[in-house]
Order: structure tokens, then C-alpha cells, then sequence
């Protein structure tokens, strides 16, 4: 059974008759476990078809399924999904620790002693174990995002959602942080969401690229399929296939 199905998505925003689809009838499966990338240009619908899967918007037309349970009417905490966005939104005043913890705190009934555990090991697991006590100030970009992987982690959630989550990071460090997304999603197993408008970060990650175009589906296949073997001429210039 697919992790998460999409059946038939459509999201329009603005009122009837002068409405922008941002999301065009897609039909959509992703597999327990899988590394799916949405890849496309700015305004593709990306992040909005991200956010439809989250709860965090409702989409006008077709059917959200988690496993086989529609989670129309569901929000973004019973859907268990857990969110890494490009500004991390770490709590500047609380310490890398409190930051960590404040998620499982406020949404779950774990002793103290569980949710220290389960932040310390998320912070060995994004190698930050030293900088619990810092304040996210006091850290560089790259370390703030490892901090609002390791916030995501500790909560262990079915899916991962990440959208452009490297966006602000230099160059060097968004390939460090590439592989280290990839590492922890296979050390964890978890379904794994992401978006991003850079074709090198979808083709290095991805498991599966779910290509979109103003809206449109036009491609979901393995990165070899999509650069190999395009759908369409909007493919092949996107991915940037051989002619
Ligand atoms: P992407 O993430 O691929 O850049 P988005 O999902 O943000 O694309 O946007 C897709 C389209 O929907 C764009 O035309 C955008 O302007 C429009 N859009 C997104 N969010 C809203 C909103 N809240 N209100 C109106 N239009 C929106
Ligand atoms: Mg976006």
C-alpha cells in the first residue's frame, strides 16, 4: 500500500473566474520509504502541493489518502507529518536543546528523561550533540538547519516534508548537507517529501522525480528515466537531457 496517494489534486486560488490553478489534476503515489523530489520552476505548484499533502492547505477538488485513510479534513498534526522549511523558524531565544524538545513537549505526554533522549540521539544523529546548549544565534546557517532536521527527527513522524530546505545555504554546504539529508532519510527509513527548483539537487537525491510544470504533471520517474528517457520537450530542457 502507497505511503501517500493523490488522487486527482486540484487547487485554484482567487474567486471563480479569475482563479489561478496552482495545482492541476495530479495523480500521485508515494511508496513507504521512498525519497520523492518535486522538482520544476518557480510557480510550478510545488510548494503548494506540498502543502496540500501537509493539511496545511485544502485543495479544491480530488482526494489526499495516507495509507488507504482519506485525510481530507484531517490537520497537519493528525496526518503525523513532520516539516523542515528554507527559514529554519528555530526560537531564537531558546537553546538548541529547548528548541528541540518544545515540539514533544507541547504535543505529547513522554517523561522529561524520554524527550532528552530522544533529542540527544537526534542531535548525535545531525552532529550537533556539543551545541544543545547554544542559542540559535550563536550557530552558523548550516548548523541551524542541522538543528531543524534534528527538531523534525525527534519527533519521528511517517513523513518528512521539506521545501527548499537548503535554499539559503552556500554552495559547498548545500552539497554537504545533500548527503547528509540523503544519509539520515536512509538511516531512518522515514517517506521522504522534497522540493526544490534546483535539477542537480533533484537528480542527486531524488529516488523519484515528480516533475511539474505550471501546475502540471508531467513527468514521475526515477532521475535516469526523467534525463534518459523525458516525457516531453519541457522534460528534456528541464532536466537537461541529451538531444
Ligand atoms: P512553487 O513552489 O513551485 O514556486 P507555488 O506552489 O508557490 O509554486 O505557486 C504555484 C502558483 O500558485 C503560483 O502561480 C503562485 O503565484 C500561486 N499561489 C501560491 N500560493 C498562493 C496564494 N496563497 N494565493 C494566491 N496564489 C497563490
Ligand atoms: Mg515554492
Amino acid at each position: 500500500m502507497a505511503r501517500i496517494t493523490l488522487d486527482d489534486v486540484t487547487k485554484r486560488f482567487g474567486e471563480e473566474g479569475d482563479s489561478v490553478v496552482a495545482v492541476d489534476d495530479v495523480s500521485l503515489e508515494m511508496q513507504d520509504g521512498e525519497f520523492i523530489v518535486f522538482v520544476g520552476p518557480s510557480g510550478s505548484g510545488k510548494s503548494t502541493l506540498m502543502r496540500i499533502v501537509a493539511g496545511l492547505e485544502t485543495q479544491s477538488e480530488g482526494d489526499v489518502f495516507i495509507e488507504d485513510t482519506v485525510v481530507n479534513q484531517l490537520g497537519p498534526r493528525a496526518r503525523d507529518i513532520a516539516m523542515v522549511f528554507q527559514n529554519y523558524a528555530l526560537y531564537p531565544n531558546m537553546t538548541v536543546e529547548e528548541n528541540m524538545s518544545f515540539g514533544l513537549k507541547m504535543s505529547t505526554d513522554l517523561s522529561a528523561d524520554e524527550i532528552e533522549r530522544k533529542v540527544t540521539e537526534a542531535a548525535e544523529m545531525m552532529g550537533i550533540g556539543k551545541l544543545l546548549d547554544n542559542k540559535p544565534g550563536e550557530l552558523s546557517g548550516g548548523q541551524q538547519q542541522r538543528v531543524a532536521l534534528g527538531r523534525a527527527i525527534v519527533r519521528d513522524p511517517n513523513v518528512f516534508l521539506m521545501d527548499e530546505p537548503l535554499s539559503n545555504l552556500d554552495a559547498k554546504l548545500r552539497t554537504t548537507m545533500r548527503t547528509e539529508i540523503n544519509r539520515l532519510q536512509n538511516e531512518l527509513g522515514v517517506t521522504t517529501l522534497y522540493v526544490t527548483h534546483d535539477q542537480t539537487e533533484a537528480m542527486t537525491m531524488g529516488d523519484r522525480l515528480v516533475v511539474l510544470n505550471y501546475g502540471e504533471l508531467q513527468q514521475v520517474g526515477t532521475p535516469l528515466e526523467c534525463f534518459y528517457r523525458p516525457a516531453n520537450e519541457f522534460v528534456a530542457g528541464f532536466i537537461g537531457s541529451p538531444s
